[in-house]
């Protein structure tokens, strides 16, 4: 039997696209090993999004190498965003990776090419050490050398874990045809391109099936989605997602302003049942100057009014954004624009970053003014400033009944449950309630968690 270790950096898409080969190894009869000791096969899922994370995932290949030295048939092979761009440095570099097979290349060949690594790997574990050694020699496989293949790699994956939450995150479409002038997406993943919604529909109802309650469809730009057959929209996915039968939860992520219609916002609260009144809506910068550099393509008033549609039509709607600080020509006055944003919106949640300038992209050629130590200190500040916010929404659900999922059990002994909008709740309770709904009276609220007690 061939074992295989996954790692994976980055974002959801990345998660999901290393659940379903996962799934995909599992079913050719592989087993996941949770340690790169044990592993046969070893798969680097790479994020390019910020130079940090890309050093990670070199730095980490490099230290696989001692792993080769007892087990000479290990392969290693690099996936995902780094590899689309930069294949020819990683097989130079790293004589580790037996192969490298980019985000925008076909899931379908990578299905093959997988398939045809294990059946090496399973010849090779057969043979003597002598053989092995005779047998063995460095051959770099890319995706373009394989057959098509016929099997569904790409919508994603199921997490079929015994002790936690059933998730389900299915990929709707991939790529992206927005160039921000800051983001390497449009050049690792290529350009949109969006799933069948008869497939993604199969897909739910299969999952859900299966017993998963928390489905995320997932995308670089969800609310551009366009069913290549029948030309429906974002919406209408959304409601023929919410009328499949069954007890489940839906989120989605990530939306863009430029393409957001008041149809999805009145589609969620006719089936708030299902669809989550979660939204995250990125904001990236409070200042308009900022964000037509980053070619956002909305303003400050567009996104302010969006968020009014959203109060009004899902009035207890979780909102969280993202926020890059210290982009190119950032001033004081534009920092202070951002904060004003999240003075006024109080947003439940922030994902905020420095900015970091990826090769390729049209802003790692913006001249850059403002000191680090400037960045930090903004970040700094406005990251304490979301904490006391995060307190206060919070606060407004002590006392309230809320239904939450629960998904596992924490090494502190209590049970993680989170709200249709993703916010965390510890609870007491016995392992029979993971992936269970249940109703909790919220007593105390912090930042990051809601405490509470399970009423039903
Ligand atoms: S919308 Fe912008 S930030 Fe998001 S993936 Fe596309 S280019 Fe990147």
């Amino acid at each position: 039997m061939v074992n295989f270790f996954i790692k994976t950096y980055g974002c959801q898409a990345n998660v999901a696209d290393s659940q379903a080969i996962s799934n995909y190894l599992q079913n050719l009869g592989c087993c996941r090993v949770e340690k790169e000791k044990h592993a046969d096969l070893i798969l680097i899922n790479t994020c390019a999004i910020r130079e940090k994370a890309e050093q990670k995932v070199f730095s980490y290949i490099g230290e696989l190498a001692e792993f080769k030295v007892n087990k000479k048939y290990l392969q290693v092979g690099v996936i995902g965003c780094i590899a689309s761009y930069r294949k020819k440095e990683i097989l130079n570099r790293f004589d580790n990776v037996r192969f490298v097979f980019g985000a925008k290349e076909d899931l379908y060949k990578l299905q093959s090419l997988l398939h045809d690594i294990i059946l090496k790997i399973e010849t090779i574990k057969s043979l003597s050490s002598r053989e092995q050694n005779l047998l063995i020699k460095r051959k770099s496989l890319t995706g373009s050398q394989i057959a098509d293949d016929k099997k569904i790699l790409h919508l994603g994956g199921f997490k079929n874990h015994t002790k936690e939450v059933k998730q389900s995150f299915i990929n709707i479409m991939t790529g992206c045809n927005n160039y921000c002038s800051y983001c390497i997406v449009p050049f690792t993943r290529g350009r949109e391109s969006s799933y069948s919604l008869d497939e993604i529909l199969d897909r739910v109802k299969r999952d859900v099936e299966l017993g998963a309650k928390d489905i995320t469809l997932l995308g670089q730009n969800v609310n551009s989605y366009k069913d290549p057959q029948s030309n429906a929209n974002f919406s209408k996915l959304l409601e023929k997602v919410a009328q499949i039968k069954g007890d489940f939860w839906v989120k989605f992520v990530s939306p863009h302003p430029k393409d957001m219609t008041k149809d999805v916002l009145e589609i969620m609260a006719q089936y708030s049942d299902k669809l989550c009144s979660y939204i995250h809506h990125p904001l990236q910068s409070g200042s308009n100057k900022i964000l037509q550099a980053m070619n956002r393509t909305y303003t400050v008033e567009k996104y302010l009014e969006q968020i009014d549609w959203i109060r009004e039509l899902l009035p207890n709607a979780t909102i969280s954004t993202d926020i890059i600080i210290g982009f190119p020509g950032e001033t004081e006055i534009d920092y202070q624009k951002t904060v004003d944003v999240l003075e006024s919106v109080k947003f439940d949640n922030v994902y905020s970053f420095i900015y970091s300038p990826r090769k390729y992209t049209k802003a790692a050629l913006f001249k850059d003014k403002c000191p680090i130590d400037v960045k930090l200190e903004r970040l700094k500040k406005l990251q304490q400033r979301q904490v006391d916010i995060c307190k206060e929404q919070n606060n407004r659900y002590v006392g309230k009944i809320i239904k939450c999922l629960v998904e596992k059990r924490l090494t502190n002994g209590k049970l993680l449950a989170r709200t249709e909008g993703n916010i965390r709740v510890l609870i007491s309770g016995n392992d029979d309630k993971i992936n269970k709904f249940v109703q909790v009276k919220i007593e105390n609220a912090g930042a990051v968690n809601l405490i509470g007690s399970i009423i039903v």
